[in-house]
């Protein structure tokens, strides 16, 4: 279908949008005005806003807009029910294209979209259940911001408190974000949810519930959609190791941040979960499917970008990138690896009856396995290619750089190959320190859920019986091969 640049968002009126949000985001020791000019947080709406220019160039069409299954509209891609195999891959696109023009995250087209095709089916199964009202509230809210492009933010991961407690047993019960009174026209929440992803930057943020909840835990089961700047959220902003001037300062951040709800009112019609705590675990199951089979994608777009960094600091130090050919290779096979094994995770997934679809959740978690375990091996080629400039803040501040008596003396000793300049190297350099220590560290490793948690869907779904049958068939093996007693317990 053909789309209008018209019809979309533009970077301006995403500014406007952030401006006129109630200022509820905290850092540093103050609510911040205006989000876009804060040194504090305009690397992180810079980064967003990047979501906006790309929606203006029809090249990325194909990518960045979809036909909406409810509207028939064109809509953001990042708004749609997501419907077949075709539709995660463009979850995936979506990430990788990001990524290439930013280096990191793109938390406000990610998880938002990620969560309302979660309760796309979860709803239409609890009103199944008890005869809610849920799926069509959903779908209501859903009809609404379709048209608007905005950037939703998802909130799963309770701030949970003691790890080796459940939510009920914690020592208050704000350490997850929980029902504190149900009023015929909505609830009041309280608690907390943290790490969230560029909130900040969002108009809106889903929560759902992050864990699978048992009978006497029914407050904690909760799913909602609000405005970022509701009354009763604060939003209290990550620090993030950036450096600010100059070459030194990337444009692009990441930051994620700590929603604090209290007393904070959620109407009916945005409230689609209330209680129903046996729904609870098919969320969380649902949620890390796809977003573990989409995750290689925003890591090889970010590791991509890590090549690039590679080549660009081997020629600013005056060699060929074909001296680097093999490192290059290994960032590539890991790259493919993530991305293959996430597309092949969307293949091999599951229609459900409500329409949506979901990723194969054994290849997913696998998928998520790696990504935690390779994310250190991409940034340790990458460093390695860059040399010990890009790697432990080994040369001046741009300050210095800059200084009228010392910034030449200092920049002759940055430059390397006379053919490429100081300032270059010096760029390349703070991009290959950035992804290796800075903001655009990613979190690879805990974002999207412990690898742990992953493992342990492996292993449940790993028939042990049934490959011993087959290997024991293919090898003529008759009698039954069993486990030896437990120690203690044998003759
Ligand atoms: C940068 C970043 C962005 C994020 N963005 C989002 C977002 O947008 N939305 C969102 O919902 N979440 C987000 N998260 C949160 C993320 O999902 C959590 O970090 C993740 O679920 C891990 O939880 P945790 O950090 O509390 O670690 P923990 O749960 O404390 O895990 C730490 C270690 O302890 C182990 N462990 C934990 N509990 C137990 C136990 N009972 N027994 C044995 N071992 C245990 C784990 O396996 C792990 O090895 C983000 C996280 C990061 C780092």
């Amino acid at each position: 279908m053909g789309f209008k640049t018209g019809d979309f968002k533009t970077r301006e009126e995403y500014y406007a949008d952030l401006r006129a949000m109630r200022p509820n985001v905290f850092k540093n020791g103050r609510f911040i005005s205006d989000l876009v000019t804060d040194p504090d947080t305009k690397g992180l709406i810079e980064n967003e806003a990047t979501t906006y220019d790309l929606l203006q160039d029809p090249r990325n069409d194909d990518v960045l807009k979809a036909k909406s299954t409810l509207s028939g509209d064109a809509v953001v891609r990042w708004h749609t029910l997501m419907t077949c195999p075709e539709d995660l891959m463009y979850n995936g696109r979506v990430k990788k294209l990001h990524f290439h023009k930013v280096g990191t995250c793109a938390a406000g087209t990610c998880t938002g979209w990620n969560c309302f095709n979660v309760l796309w089916s979860v709803t239409s199964e609890i009103d199944g259940q008890y005869g809610t009202d849920y799926h069509k509230r959903l779908e209501n809210w859903l009809r609404d911001v379709e048209h608007k492009d905005y950037k939703i933010a998802g909130a799963l991961t309770d701030a949970k408190g003691d790890r080796s407690k459940k939510a009920s047993q914690q020592t208050s019960p704000d350490y997850s974000v929980h029902v504190s009174e149900i009023r015929g026209d909505g609830i009041v929440v309280n608690g907390a949810k943290v790490m969230i992803a560029h909130a900040a930057a969002c108009h809106e943020i889903i929560c759902i519930p992050g864990t699978a909840y048992r009978e006497d835990e029914k407050e904690y089961v909760v799913a909602f959609a609000v405005p970022r700047d509701i009354e009763g959220l604060t939003l209290v902003q990550t620090d993030v190791a950036e450096r600010k001037q100059g070459w030194d300062e990337i444009r692009y951040g990441d930051q994620s941040s700590y929603l604090l709800f209290e007393n904070c009112f959620i109407p009916r019609e945005r409230v689609f979960m209330c209680g129903e705590w046996s729904h609870s675990g098919t969320g969380i199951g649902r949620f890390t499917a796809n977003y573990r089979a989409a995750i290689g994608s925003c890591m090889s777009g970010q590791g991509d970008v890590m090549i690039g960094a590679g080549v660009l600091m081997a020629r600013a130090n005056g060699l060929s990138a074909n001296v680097f050919k093999e490192k290059f290779v290994d960032m590539a096979l890991i790259n493919d690896l993530v991305y293959g094994l996430g597309l092949g995770a969307m293949l091999a997934g599951e229609k459900h009856p409500s329409g949506v679809f979901y990723a194969d959740p054994t290849l997913a978690h696998a998928n998520k396995c790696y990504v935690a375990k390779f994310y250190a091996e991409l940034r340790r080629l990458c460093q390695d290619i860059g040399g010990g400039i890009a790697e432990t803040g080994c040369f001046p501040d741009y300050r210095d750089c800059t200084h009228p008596e010392m910034g030449p003396k200092i920049m002759k000793y940055v430059q390397a190959n006379p053919a490429v300049s100081a300032e270059t190297r010096a760029r390349a350099a703070r991009l290959t320190e950035w992804f290796a220590r800075g903001g655009g560290t990613l979190a690879f490793v805990h974002g999207g859920g412990s690898p742990d948690g992953a493992r342990m869907v492996v292993r449940a779904n790993t028939p042990l019986e049934y490959y011993a049958q087959c290997a024991a068939d293919i090898a003529g093996i008759t009698e039954k091969v069993e486990d030896p007693a437990p120690a203690g317990k044998g003759k």
